[in-house]
């Protein structure tokens, strides 16, 4: 449009022009006028283009300005989220408080285990692929191992129409067991419990001082550490469950506590060692010094403090046992925030266990064979891992 009326201006101007010259008797009273007419309209025109290109420059100038912002915070962000990405596991945020971001996304597991060691797990895994078509089910992964065989899927469609048309054949029924294995539960710990509340009451407790009727069987105590004036108490939770106690303060007993997440490493309580669990440690009664990773006895001659004890005091040299043992840096306290072999692990746990609040799980307690047995419960809980007082805070 603005093309068109530039274009009439001029072919106006260059009319008047000829018309001008053209006619040599208009009175010069007409052709002064038309003329100044003529040379001021020319300027106009220029003047005209002159702003129109100067505005068009300009709007390229922001529009380049723009994108390049707009690339520098892409870069920027990105920037942010690989080193998010990169940290293991935060390293100064209390558990509870990191817990909060939603884990990935993770993989809907079939397991496949042969009945009666009739098949090798390749060998389970074959008849499964030949006898059911790959292509209507969508499965991510196959995995083996030495027991057994996991099918991997992105959603539950997948991993339903899996398990129904293994079902659906009676070859592969006789020869194999297909079944969803238990997801790796969260952990909790309840913090400074009163010792007035007795051990085999706390998920009692825990269920009718918090109107958690629901929930009964989808809590299960681990075990307790205990500490000179109250104890904690380890939790395994349903995925389902673990969000909604981190809600509010929990009442148990004579005591009021606020859920924490934690994970358990399964590490050694007194060698420190991950290979292998406190019941079964050859140290005998020495413990190993989580800062400067030397052993000390931790027996009580009488009634004296052990030379442990004594020690951790003091200690304030670092030399993490398990970096040490790596050759890796190890100027800090072993199975803490600074060790990066423990963040390691921590993810690890981390990236393993279900946090989806639509996965229920149940625990199955032992049905106790007669009333006073309500006690020995507690004695298939793992032993506490650690009772070093130090360890306790978070
Ligand atoms: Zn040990
Ligand atoms: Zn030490
Ligand atoms: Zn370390």
């Amino acid at each position: 449009m603005a093309d068109n009326f530039l274009k009439n201006v001029e072919s106006a101007i260059t009319n008047m022009n000829k018309a001008l010259n053209a006619h040599q008797r208009v009175h010069p009273e007409v052709t002064g006028p038309a003329k100044e007419l003529a040379v001021q309209s020319q300027k106009l025109l220029d003047k005209y283009l002159a702003v129109t290109e100067s505005l068009k420059s300009q709007i390229d100038n922001y529009r380049s300005l723009l994108n390049d912002t707009q690339t520098d915070n892409n870069e920027k962000l990105q920037k942010v989220l690989d080193k998010l990405e990169s940290i293991p596991v935060n390293m100064s945020t209390p558990y509870n408080v990191v817990a909060q971001n939603p884990p990935k996304t993770c993989y809907k597991t079939v397991l496949v285990k042969p009945k009666n060691n009739l098949l090798s797990p390749p060998q389970a895994k074959e008849a499964i692929c030949n006898s059911i078509p790959a292509s209507d089910i969508m499965c991510n992964q196959i995995s083996i191992n030495k027991t057994n065989v996991a099918f991997k899927f992105s959603n539950e469609n997948s991993k339903n129409k899996f398990l129904k048309r293994v079902s659906e054949n009676t070859d592969l029924n006789t020869a194999i067991d297909a079944y969803e294995p238990t997801p790796k539960c969260p952990t909790i710990k309840l913090k400074n419990i009163d010792y007035s509340t007795n051990e085999s009451d706390i998920i009692n407790q825990l269920i009718t001082q918090n109107d958690l009727q629901d929930l009964r069987s989808h809590v299960k105590l681990l075990f307790t550490i205990k500490k000179r004036h109250y104890f904690d108490a380890i939790l395994c939770v349903s995925p389902h469950v673990f969000e909604l106690l981190f809600q509010r303060t929990l009442f148990i007993g004579w005591s009021a506590c606020n859920a924490e997440q934690i994970f358990l490493l399964g590490h050694c309580s007194k060698c420190l060692s991950f290979q292998h669990r406190t019941k079964d440690c050859p140290s005998q009664s020495n413990k190993k010094c989580k800062n400067c990773g030397i052993s000390f006895s931790a027996s009580r001659i009488n009634n004296q403090q052990s030379e442990f004890s004594i020690h951790i005091k003091n200690c304030s040299y670092f030399n993490c046992c398990h970096c040490a043992e790596k050759n890796l840096p190890a100027d800090h306290p072993a199975l803490t925030d600074h060790c990066p072999l423990y963040c390691k692990r921590i993810k690890n746990t981390w990236d393993r266990t279900c946090f989806d609040n639509s996965t229920k799980v149940q625990f199955f307690d032992k049905p106790p064979l007669a009333d006073t047995s309500t006690s020995n419960n507690l004695n298939n809980t793992p032993p506490s891992p650690n009772t070093q007082p130090s360890s306790s805070s978070p």
